[in-house]
């Protein structure tokens, strides 16, 4: 961006109005952290009142006719618009402005209203695996997220659920998501089937060792400390749900969770959500705060830099290679694992009813389910009534298990309940941008492999840096996979690193 001249005063105070929308925000996000990690159970009834407070403040700001105003002098500014970044930035903000103003307020409101009920109804329904006292607040969610969508027009598809995925993956529509899973599904079953079938031993036991929390914890931040996560800017800490909060400029939380009898699943999520925090420590928040210049692309992009730590460096053996030493220091006697146990250990393959918990082969799988199913609650095709039954056969097919329980089966994502519905499919989509730039990296750099043998990923974050973090929202996610790819999203690379890594590992 230009800094030889002054920027104009249109420009500024549009920024500063930003800035000042998203400090309010950033209010709102801590105090969504501190709910999650050290607020008292009895502190609830206050908390909601705080933020429901903070996030109209916050829509307000957002959506002030003097930012209308200053956007119009700004687009009108043609020297203005001929700085590449500038322009881009005006054009997200429109689209935001746009966006936020197009839905009438008492939508906004009720909206709120009913995630905060239904995913109370929810959380009782999961519990006590009673989909039936979930379904009427399905129904009004869908019914709402289909005023929404409408809201915001007619999409060119003429499908409306791709208003709804818009706003978790710009310029995405639900029939390009389609042309990518419908041809990618069966392949993955097909390597789960060989996989799951196979008689070679690979296990996790190794890993399920008395491992104090203290010395968990000491081990995650030794790994994010090599990562490089910054520890000054940042913060890790427990939670019941796992995750990153990229709430202000220098402020960086991750949460993380040790009841897991293996000291793997936490390392694997703290890892995860570093991903996510390097990427936000990565965005160029100081100068550009409030700006989409200085945000994520969108979710898939997002989820692709915490996929690629956990998975494409976590899992594999150089990584452990590495990070072996470090568990024994961590752990002590106890602790028998060498490097080749422990990267089988992390590449464990079982065909599982919870997404969360599945492995990197059966995970896309479960999406794919999601995907097709809010699709289908959305345009109508899918009756909220007929959800478990659809969910078991669909399930059945795609993961070959029966699913005894909707507790286990259609209960037991929090997402619809919340309203986000088109949120889904980018978690694949994450995964499959995280192996397309993963190959690309590797071509840029062919000694990776040997580098995060000894523990060193600075030149791997240095190449995420420049090539992904530090554009923010200047590209949308398919053409920033273009420029720093040379190529459309392609299945391909992600099928490559699964079959390369797991068939050999279990011998099929
Ligand atoms: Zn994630």
């Amino acid at each position: 961006m230009a800094k030889s001249r002054a920027l104009p005063n249109h420009y500024q105070d549009l920024c500063k109005l930003l800035r000042d929308a998203a400090t309010l925000g950033s209010v709102d996000a801590l105090l969504n952290w501190d709910q999650e990690t050290y607020m008292p159970p009895a502190g609830g009834a206050a908390r909601a009142d705080q933020q429901a407070i903070i996030s109209a403040l916050t829509h307000e700001k957002r959506t002030s006719a003097r930012i209308g105003d200053l956007l119009r002098t700004c687009e009108s500014d043609a020297e203005l618009k001929s700085d590449e970044a500038i322009a881009a930035n005006l054009r997200l903000i429109r689209r935001d402005y746009d966006r936020a103003t197009k839905l009438p307020t008492d939508l906004v409101a009720e909206i709120a209203r009913t995630q905060s009920l239904s995913q109370e109804a929810w959380k009782h329904a999961r519990s006590n695996d009673d989909f039936k006292a979930f379904r009427p607040w399905l129904e009004k969610i869908i019914a709402l997220m289909r005023k929404k969508a409408q809201a915001y027009g007619t999409p060119t598809s003429g499908e409306l659920y791709d208003n709804l995925l818009d706003e978790y993956e710009p310029g995405m529509t639900a029939a390009q998501i389609s042309a990518i899973f419908d041809p990618l599904r069966p392949r993955l079953s097909a390597l789960v089937s060989d996989l799951t079938g196979s008689k070679a031993k690979v296990s996790s036991k190794v890993t399920e060792i008395k491992a104090p929390k203290d010395a968990q914890q000491a081990f995650g931040v030794a790994v994010l400390k090599a990562m490089g996560f910054d520890l000054d800017a940042g913060r890790l800490d427990v939670t019941t749900h796992p995750f990153c909060s990229g709430m202000a400029p220098g402020d960086t939380r991750l949460t993380t969770r040790y009841n897991s009898p293996s000291f793997l699943e936490p390392l694997s999520g703290t890892m995860h959500e570093a991903g996510h925090g390097l990427y936000e420590q990565g965005l160029p928040k100081v100068t550009h705060f409030g700006q989409p210049l200085s945000e994520a692309v969108s979710l898939g992009i997002h989820e692709s830099q915490s996929r690629m730590w956990e998975n494409f460096v976590g899992r594999s053996k150089a990584f452990w290679s590495w990070c072996t030493p470090v568990a024994k220091k961590h752990f002590g006697k106890s602790f028998k694992g060498d490097v080749e146990s422990m990267y089988r250990a992390s590449n464990v393959v079982k065909r599982s009813f919870i997404r969360v918990e599945a492995d990197e082969a059966t995970y896309n799988l479960h999406v794919m389910l999601r995907f097709e199913i809010e699709r289908a609650l959305v345009s109508g095709d899918l009756p909220a009534k007929d959800l478990p039954k659809f969910w078991n056969a669909r399930f059945n097919e795609y993961l070959g298990l029966k699913v005894p329980s909707d507790k286990i089966g259609c209960l037991q994502d929090v997402h619809w309940s919340f309203g986000l519905v088109g949120y889904f499919p980018t978690y694949t989509l994450g995964n499959l941008y995280a192996a397309q730039f993963w190959e690309k990296i590797n071509r840029d750099q062919p000694d990776l492999e040997k580098k995060m043998a000894r523990g060193d990923f600075t030149d791997l974050l240095g190449w995420l840096r420049r090539n992904i973090h530090r554009h923010g929202r200047r590209y949308e996610a398919a053409e920033l996979c273009r420029k720093v790819t040379g190529k459309d999203l392609s299945p391909e690379p992600l099928m490559r690193h699964l079959e390369g890594k797991l068939r050999p590992l279990y011998k099929v």
